[in-house]
C-alpha cells in the first residue's frame, strides 16, 4: 500500500469489483421485479438535500442529525463560517428526501391517491466503521404515501418478508412494536420522563441529556448499565389510545391470516423520530453487532411535518451490505459470458469480426486478445463463468471447436453452427442487443 493518501479510499467506502457487483446486480434485479408484482415505482432524488430537511425530517434530538452527517461545503462558501458550511449533506436516508420531493411536486394534487415508490441507492453516515457498518451504504427500500389502513402496514411487511425469503432468507425474525401517535405518546413520555428523572445520575452522559431533549433515545443507548435499567422502564403499547390500539390489532391478525410469523418488541423504538403506530425490524443472529438488515414503519406526520398536506405514510429500508454477508454461502445463478473465445495467431482478425457480429446479436462474448495456452482458457473462462470455451483454427478460422464448460462436452462447428448452438444453451442477452 503506498503512503500518499491519494491512493486510499475513503475511511468506511468501498470499492465494489465485478466478482461482488454481479451479484448486488441480482439482488437489485430481483427486488425491482418484485416490486414490480406490488405495483410499486422507482423514484430517484438527488444524493445532496439541504441539512434543514433531515434536522426536520428524521429529528434533532437522532444520532443521525447529532453525530452522523456528512457535510457537503459548497465550493463558494470556503472561508465562510462553519454554520453556512453545514448547509447541504449527503443523504443519511431516503425516507424525508422522498417526502421532501412528493410535498414539493405537489404530488398529491397532481396524482391523487396512493403513492408506491421504490429506491435503491447509496446513503452517507459519519458513523464509526466497523464490521456491518460503513460511512456510504446502500438501501433498498419503499415508501408508501396517502394510506391510512392497517392492511397497508401489514402488505409493505409482507413485500419486505418475500423479497428476503425470494433470497433464500426464510428464518429471519421480524420484530414489530407500536409507537403510538399525537395523542397517546405524549403522556407516554411524561411517564417514561418520571422513570429516567429517578435514575439520572445512573444513566450515562448522553442519556442524562436524552431525558429532558429525546426521551424516547433513550431506548437506543448501547450501554450495557443504561440497558439494563432502562429495561424497567415503562412501555409505548400499555399507553396506546384505542385507534392506535385497533391499528396495531389489525396489523397483526393480517399478518397472521398470511403466515407471516414475528415477535412483538414493546422496547423497539427505532432511532428516528417520525415514527408513528407500527415500527419494525428484521433482525439475524449471524450479523454479530450490527443485526438489523432491514428496519421502517409508519410515519403518519412526516409530510405535515415537511409542510406537505396530511398525509399517512409507511416504509422500509434494507441494508445492502448486511444482506450480502447473510449471503455468504449462497449459491448465485452465473450470469457470465455466454463464451470465451481464443484466436492467437492470425486467425484473429477474421475471429474479430465473427466475434463483434455475435455481440451486435445480444450474445455475450469475451475475447483474449493475447496468445493464451488451452489450459489457461479454460480456468479463465471457468472463473468469468463462461458457458462454452472456443478454440479457432488457425488452419481455418471459420472452424471451431467449442468445449461446453459445464458437460466437458466438444464439438466442431462454424460461426453460422456456433450462434444456434450457444443459443439453445444460453437464456439470458444483453440488455439493449440490437434486433435481428
Ligand atoms: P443501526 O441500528 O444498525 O444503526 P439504523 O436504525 O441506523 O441501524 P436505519 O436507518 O433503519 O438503520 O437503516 C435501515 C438499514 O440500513 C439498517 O437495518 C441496516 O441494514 C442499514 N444500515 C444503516 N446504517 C448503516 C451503515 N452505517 N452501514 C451499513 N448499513 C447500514
Ligand atoms: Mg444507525
Amino acid at each position: 500500500m503506498r503512503d500518499n493518501y491519494l491512493f486510499h479510499g475513503v475511511k468506511g467506502m468501498r470499492d465494489v469489483f465485478p466478482e461482488e457487483s454481479w451479484k448486488i446486480r441480482q439482488l437489485e434485479e430481483k427486488a425491482r421485479a418484485l416490486f414490480a408484482c406490488y405495483g410499486f415505482g422507482e423514484i430517484r432524488t438527488p444524493l445532496v438535500e439541504h441539512t434543514i430537511l433531515f434536522e426536520r425530517g428524521v429529528g434533532q434530538g437522532t444520532d443521525i442529525v447529532n453525530k452522523e452527517m456528512f457535510y457537503v461545503p459548497a465550493k463558494e462558501q470556503d472561508g465562510e463560517d462553519d454554520k453556512r458550511n453545514r448547509q447541504m449533506v449527503l443523504r443519511p436516508e431516503a425516507t424525508a428526501s422522498v417526502v421532501r420531493a412528493y410535498v414539493e411536486h405537489e404530488i398529491a394534487k397532481v396524482s391523487p391517491g396512493c403513492q408506491r415508490y421504490y429506491y435503491i441507492g447509496s446513503m452517507f453516515r459519519y458513523e464509526r466503521p466497523q464490521r456491518g457498518r460503513y460511512r456510504q451504504f446502500a438501501q433498498i427500500g419503499i415508501e408508501v404515501l396517502g394510506a391510512t389502513q392497517p392492511s397497508m402496514d401489514a402488505e409493505v411487511i409482507l413485500l419486505l418478508h418475500d423479497l428476503l425469503a425470494q433470497y433464500g432468507l426464510t428464518s429471519l425474525t421480524f420484530q414489530l412494536n407500536a409507537v403510538g401517535c399525537l395523542i397517546c405518546r405524549p403522556p407516554y413520555i411524561r411517564k417514561l420522563q418520571e422513570f429516567a428523572r429517578t435514575l439520572q445520575t445512573k444513566l450515562c452522559p448522553d442519556c442524562q441529556i436524552r431525558i429532558e431533549k429525546n426521551p424516547l433515545r433513550l431506548f437506543d443507548c448501547k450501554q450495557p448499565e443504561c440497558r439494563k435499567l432502562i429495561s424497567q422502564a415503562p412501555v409505548l403499547p400499555d399507553f396506546l389510545c384505542s385507534d392506535c390500539r385497533s391499528h396495531q390489532k389489525a396489523v397483526f391478525q393480517v399478518l397472521e391470516k398470511n403466515n407471516i410469523r414475528f415477535e412483538v418488541e414493546p422496547r423497539l423504538m427505532r432511532g428516528l423520530d417520525y415514527y408513528t403506530r407500527t415500527v419494525f425490524e428484521v433482525i439475524s443472529k449471524d450479523l454479530g453487532a450490527q443485526n438489523a438488515v432491514a428496519a421502517g414503519g409508519r410515519y403518519d406526520n412526516l409530510v405535515a411535518d415537511l409542510d406537505g398536506p396530511q398525509t399517512p405514510a409507511i416504509g422500509w429500508s434494507l441494508g445492502v451490505e448486511r444482506l450480502m454477508e447473510l449471503l455468504l454461502d449462497t449459491v448465485w445463478e452465473p450470469t457470465g459470458l455466454d463464451a470465451l473465445v481464443v484466436a492467437p495467431g492470425p486467425e484473429f482478425e477474421t475471429t474479430f469480426v465473427h466475434v463483434t457480429d455475435m455481440r451486435r446479436q445480444g450474445l455475450r462474448i469475451g475475447m483474449e486478445h493475447e496468445a493464451r495456452s488451452v489450459k489457461a482458457l479454460l480456468k479463465r473462462a471457468d472463473r468469468l463463468h463462461a458457458r462454452f470455451a472456443l478454440f479457432v483454427s488457425a488452419a481455418d478460422p471459420e472452424k471451431l471447436e467449442v468445449k461446453n464448460m459445464q458437460s466437458g462436452e466438444q464439438v466442431a462447428l462454424t460461426w453460422d453452427q456456433l450462434k444456434t448452438h450457444i443459443s439453445t444453451f444460453s437464456q439470458q442477452k444483453c440488455i439493449g442487443a440490437a434486433k435481428q
